[in-house]
């Protein structure tokens, strides 16, 4: 291993510490009796929904997080998955758990984009 990818090997799992810290304090919310009343049901709601997004967000981060971790590991830290290329350290600096270099990540990105938009509506003239 690296002395580059220990250290960043250590940065990630400070960050995964933190991000399983923050993820048992919202699952702990999460799991609080709702015990309001009637009319102060829909805050609580809405606070709940934007809990359980926030839970999903941070989910997906870990998992990013642990795959980021698992690549270090296996020695191909900096290397993107899909095209073999290096990622550049300016994009580690910023996303220290990046799989995919810069092209590869907007390439995807595009692909999931154009599955996952909805169609535009039809034109009714
Ligand atoms: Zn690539």
């Amino acid at each position: 291993m690296t002395k580059k990818s220990k250290s960043e090997r250590k940065r990630l799992l400070a960050n995964l510490e933190q991000v399983n810290e923050e993820l048992g304090h919202l699952r702990n919310l999460m799991l609080g009796e709702v015990d309001v009343e009637l009319d102060e049901g829909d805050t609580e709601i809405v606070e709940r929904e934007k809990t359980a997004a926030l839970i999903a967000v941070l989910e997906r981060r870990q998992q990013d997080i642990e795959h980021a971790l698992r690549v270090i590991e296996m020695g191909q830290y900096g290397i993107c998955e899909r095209c073999g290329g290096q990622i550049s350290p300016a994009r580690l600096e910023v996303k220290p758990d990046a799989t995919l270099c810069m092209n590869c990540q907007r390439e995807v990105e595009s692909i999931n984009r154009r599955s996952r938009a909805p169609r535009a509506a039809p034109s009714r003239w």
